[in-house]
């Protein structure tokens, strides 16, 4: 299931970072509030217990996250997304999927992987702004699933029609959220009208 977040910040911020004319230093800031903002609304519903705090004056039931998050970008696009989260959540821990695409399969294939144990039991965050084809997001979640992980979602910024279907039919237990939902991808796997390649404007090694 995609869930598209339309809040008028969010959407806001989108409209910059679509923007040719916006530059990697901007394009960062922005896509990192925007992160914050999916990340506050993707987590909406995560585990919590009731715990009791003394207050200066009398006791309180309180309310305290009850599981290990743990934030999975997928390299290189995705550690782009990485500041935003570690800000809201600073215990989190970080686990990496490195994955390229095999020029004759067109498969991805992991170049590197490494995961905190937590994987298992505890809530992950899979980030990558585009989610396009889907191939790679598909791949790092059959990876997280085999090594135990079973409660996991998707932040993207942007995706389309092609990607969500992918990763709905391969994990229907995972929710994607999304800035927006585009219209299609090119021939060359890009999505329209998207952004361009979201790491070259995170990283500044857009080389036109
Ligand atoms: N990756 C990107 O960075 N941009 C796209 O449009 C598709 C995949």
């Amino acid at each position: 299931m995609a869930i598209l977040i339309e809040h008028p910040f969010v959407q806001h911020k989108l409209a910059i970072v679509r923007d040719v004319a916006t530059g990697h230093k901007k394009f960062r800031e922005i896509s990192k509030e925007i992160t914050q903002f999916i990340c506050y609304e993707a987590l909406k519903h995560i585990k919590m217990k009731e715990v009791i705090v003394e207050t200066p004056v009398a006791p309180a039931t309180c309310h305290k996250i009850d599981t290990d998050l743990v934030v999975v970008p997928i390299l290189r696009a995705g550690v782009g997304m990485l500041d935003g989260i570690l800000d809201l959540a600073p215990t989190a821990r970080v686990g990496f999927v490195g994955l390229y695409r095999d020029e004759e399969t067109k498969e991805p294939v992991t170049y590197y992987e490494r995961f905190p144990r937590q994987i298992k039991g505890g809530t992950c965050i899979v980030i990558d702004p585009m989610l396009a084809t889907g191939g790679s997001t598909v791949a790092a979640l059959d990876l997280l699933k085999e090594h135990g992980a079973g409660n996991i979602i998707v932040i993207c910024i942007v995706t389309c029609p092609e990607g969500i279907e992918l990763v709905e039919s391969a994990h229907p237990d995972v929710k994607i959220y999304a800035a927006a939902i585009d219209e299609r991808l090119n021939e060359k796997k890009y999505i329209v009208p998207g952004l361009g390649d979201a790491g070259d404007r995170l990283f500044g090694t857009a080389h036109y």
